[in-house]
């Protein structure tokens, strides 16, 4: 098939259960038959022909850049608040203190809404309305249904967020100011997910053909597209270290979309032919309070035992059932990764860390990040060698007050 510059390679969807393929262009949500997520899947042979490295350097900024290995068909229907293309900064000082001497952190805080949250529903949001969907409801921890209302907002569409009574007060702000419906639940995402689902059901009506009657539901992984927004981030590294990928990659893994997105980007890349098979260490942050992929990879598990639940400063990071966790758990046996937990404690002492010897004002999932690596350097598990690099997932602001 000939492919003009810029046009989306997507040719469907595919459950990495039972490898069923699915229509990609009719709203999909899950592999019912699997209960699994589903992956977007590209013409990657026909993209490596005709695409190089430098056609995608050259163009504008932002994630759109990659427009060939996105599911947009229409780039013209994009919904975009400048998403993307965040800077690598190394961290000399802050690898000195850590004995690493070659560290960096990939700045998602300025992302819109002040997370890489951004990233996952524009593309999301984009391709939804493509379909044409015009209203969303979504479970969070807080800063996927900020960005989800910005989203909406921006494309003149309507959003219903479930978020818990204890998440940042930002994030209610922002979903209230974006003039999305914010419903606040008692408990933590994985209630807040029970409430949006009976409402999405109250509210679609399956005798209607008209889809529009309906609430699309944006739970993490329960449609196939904001992985692909938190892919770009892999994309965006490999083109940053020229095509070599750092050696450990830290982070803070709640629902796992950007775990599982930047591994999917290497994959596409390495089939592209554009990255070797030196792959990086994926290393999952989780927090002492809620760690149930820890868990399970402490007992070489490839799903998640009954949840423990508990508060922590690292509201992302408070995710007791993540719905993808066998593919979090193979993302990181498949890289010879690692996970581990630290203390809300850790991650304060971290952020601190981060602000004085580098200026950089990390959300604590993001500093979570840094306290694991100093762990880890103790454990051996690090060597001062290895290249290293830290996913600062959203900015400090939202917080600090
Ligand atoms: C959501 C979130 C995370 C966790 O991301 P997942 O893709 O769900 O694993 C980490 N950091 C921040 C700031 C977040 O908002
Ligand atoms: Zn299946």
């Amino acid at each position: 098939m000939d492919y003009s510059p810029k046009t989306s390679t997507l040719t469907h969807l595919e459950c990495p259960e039972c490898r069923r393929e699915f229509d990609a262009d009719v709203l999909q949500s899950i592999c019912h038959r699997c209960n699994s997520p589903l992956l977007a899947r590209y013409d990657l042979d026909a993209v490596s022909q005709y695409l190089t490295p430098g056609d995608v350097h050259t163009r504008p900024p932002g994630l759109w850049r990659w427009s060939e290995i996105l599911p947009l068909r229409q780039l013209g229907c994009k919904v975009t608040l400048g998403e993307g293309d965040t800077p690598i900064f190394s961290l000399p000082r802050l690898g000195k203190y850590v004995g690493i001497s070659n560290l960096f952190v990939k700045d998602e805080s300025r992302n819109p809404t002040g997370t890489f949250k951004a990233r996952g529903l524009s593309v999301a949001v984009s391709r939804a309305l493509e379909l044409g969907v015009n209203t969303f409801v979504i479970p969070t921890a807080g800063n996927a249904g900020a960005a989800l209302a910005a989203y909406a907002a921006r494309a003149g569409c309507r959003a219903h967020v479930f978020m818990p009574r204890q998440s940042d007060r930002s994030n209610q702000a922002e979903v209230r100011l974006a003039g999305a419906n914010l419903v606040l639940v008692e408990g933590s995402i994985s209630e807040a997910a029970i409430e949006a689902r009976s409402a999405a059901a109250a509210h679609s009506d399956s005798d209607k053909q008209d889809i529009n009657s309906n609430w699309f539901d944006m739970s993490t992984f329960k449609e196939p597209y904001r992985l692909e927004g938190k892919k770009t981030m892999g994309l965006e590294i490999a083109e940053c270290f020229g095509w070599q990928l750092p050696d450990v990659i830290v982070y803070p893994t709640g629902g796992g979309t950007g775990l599982v997105g930047m591994w999917k980007a290497f994959g596409e890349l390495f089939a592209m032919g554009w990255i070797n098979e030196r792959f990086p260490r994926m290393v999952a942050v989780q927090t002492e309070a809620c760690p149930p992929i820890v868990r399970a990879f402490q007992e070489n598990r490839d799903r998640v035992n009954i949840h423990q639940d508990a508060q922590t400063i690292a509201n992302g990071l408070r995710v007791p059932e993540p719905f993808a966790d066998r593919l979090i758990l193979d993302t990181i046996y498949a890289s010879q990764g690692y996970a581990l937990a630290v203390s809300d404690e850790q991650i304060k002492q971290a952020s601190k860390q981060l602000a004085q010897l580098e200026g950089i004002l990390a959300a604590f999932e993001g500093a979570a990040t840094l306290a694991a690596l100093m762990l880890l350097r103790d454990q051996g598990r690090v060597k001062d060698k290895d290249k290293v690099l830290l996913m600062n997932t959203g900015s400090g602001l939202k917080t600090i007050l």
